[in-house]
């Protein structure tokens, strides 16, 4: 049997994970079944009286176990995960360092533990967990995972657009990624210069008490103008959902923090990408606003021109995302050019319905992006499945006052928003939509067991690094 052991030092101030199966436990681990833990008192093993207990784990899982087709997971690296989130939490409380020599393991275990010690609280309410020494680069993929569940659980009013603006400028900063990454931040007279009605419709309800803010974040951005990015991703940040003048019931307007998700998580795959190291231009967009009732707000059919001169009828003011997305879509398309452009929205009822929090959607008529997009999920070991982009499913919606409707009413919503935001693309050869409706928050539609339950998961994050990274080393 192979076992690990985790030696705990009387303090509790450091924490060694001893590499070697080490026989002298043997008869205390014989009945430990994989999957499972034990803590040991260490004193009848060891003179040196650093260590007095002993957390002893058995990840011998069944090589069968590995390769999941049906589940679309890796068996054997979920499993390892949630041992060690249950191993963090029978050690919560202890401060100190971590410390993992070089195994099989230790990229894995480093990776589970960062996720697994994620709390929201700060300060003296915070939850108390060793810190690993030495990071590697997992590290960071967690740490941006975290990054982006912090402010997606921050309730709305502390991550307002300015904020999570301020939330992502410190993250750079701590990421020591200032040299490579530059922010810029447009104001709402900008858009109203650029002409995006699309999304200012959405806005025009908070502007003047909660402004919204479209944040630019460039990674190794070139001097030479006629350098296209390889990605322009497009993040949708609204910071609170009430529905506008469609409010929503009590139920799901609760949850409505969790709507700048795709944004937050696009920020934070970006920075920890250009952590890890990127040599192409990247450009994320992310759209920040609230949609609230009011005077100013925009009403159920009100027709609004996009800054690519479509017509739009607000059907239903709960349809802003796409609203927001709509003009940062054809903005980055011809001001940037890039070679992809994705975007990611915690967006559609309709994704929930298909998917729970199982796994998030993608909508694409690119086969080639819809594989790369495949493979970073795969890699993270979480789940994207496709849906359909067939053009009849808006068609079907006749429009008698605009070009489009946001919303229509009949079954295929999240496909519906896709074929929507596709005609803001300025008919981009390489375009995906990735809804993430029931994969941002944990243990509502699903559970992943290694990230804490009620509290939000900052998926995908990590499969959108795996993505970055493997675009980048392409031509
Ligand atoms: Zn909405």
């Amino acid at each position: 049997m192979m076992s690990r052991i985790i030696a705990v030092n009387r303090s509790f101030h450091d924490l060694l994970i001893i590499s070697d199966q080490f026989s002298a436990v043997r008869d205390d681990i014989s009945g430990l079944k994989s999957g499972e833990f034990l803590t040991i008192s260490n004193k009848k093993y060891y003179d040196d009286e650093k260590f007095d207990k002993m957390v002893i784990y058995n990840s011998d899982f069944e090589k069968s176990e590995k390769l999941d087709k049906r589940e679309g997971l890796d068996a054997v690296k979920s499993k390892f995960y949630k041992l060690v989130f249950q191993i963090a939490q029978s050690l919560k409380g202890k401060a100190g360092k971590l410390t993992i020599p070089d195994n099989k393991d230790k990229a894995w275990f480093e990776e589970a533990w960062t996720l697994s010690t994620y709390g929201y609280r700060t300060g003296k309410n915070a939850d108390t967990y060793c810190s690993i020494e030495n990071p590697s680069e997992n590290v960071i993929q967690a740490t941006a995972q975290n990054f982006a569940r912090k402010i997606t659980d921050q309730p709305a009013n502390i991550c307002t657009p300015a904020s999570f603006i301020k939330s992502v400028e410190e993250f750079v900063s701590e990421q020591e990624m200032g040299s490579k990454i530059e922010l810029i931040t447009r104001d709402h007279n900008w858009l109203k210069e650029k002409k995006m009605g699309s999304f200012l419709s959405i806005a025009q309800g908070s502007i003047g008490h909660v402004d919204p803010y479209l944040l630019e974040i460039h990674v190794n951005k070139p001097e030479d103008k006629s350098v296209r990015p390889k990605v322009a991703f497009i993040g949708k940040g609204v910071t609170f959902d009430s529905g506008g003048l469609n409010m929503k019931g009590e139920e799901m307007m609760m949850l409505m923090k969790l709507d700048m998700g795709g944004a937050a998580n696009l920020a934070a795959a970006i920075v920890a990408s250009a952590k890890i190291g990127l040599d192409g231009y990247y450009v994320v967009l992310c759209g920040l606003t609230e949609n609230m009732p009011g005077p100013a707000s925009v009403r159920p059919g009100d027709v609004v021109t996009a800054m690519n001169g479509l017509e739009i009828e607000v059907t239903n003011t709960d349809g802003e995302g796409r609203m927001v997305m709509a003009d940062l879509l054809y903005y980055a398309a011809t001001e940037f050019k890039p070679k992809h452009l994705i975007d990611m929205a915690t967006l559609t009822g309709g994704c929930v319905m298909a998917f729970g929090g199982f796994g998030s959607a993608v909508m694409s008529v690119n086969d080639d992006l819809v594989d790369k997009i495949q493979a970073g999920f795969t890699k993270a070991n979480e789940r994207v499945w496709r849906m359909p982009m067939w053009p009849g499913i808006l068609a079907d919606a006749k429009c008698k006052f605009s070009d489009l409707m946001n919303i229509h009413k009949h079954a295929c919503s999240a496909s519906y928003a896709g074929l929507f935001l596709e005609n803001f693309t300025d008919e981009h050869p390489s375009y995906a939509h990735i809804d993430i409706a029931g994969t941002e928050r944990n243990g509502l539609f699903s559970t992943v067991d290694y990230l804490a339950p009620g509290l939000h998961s900052g998926r995908p994050t990590r499969s959108m690094i795996e993505f970055i990274l493997a675009l980048d080393k392409e031509d």
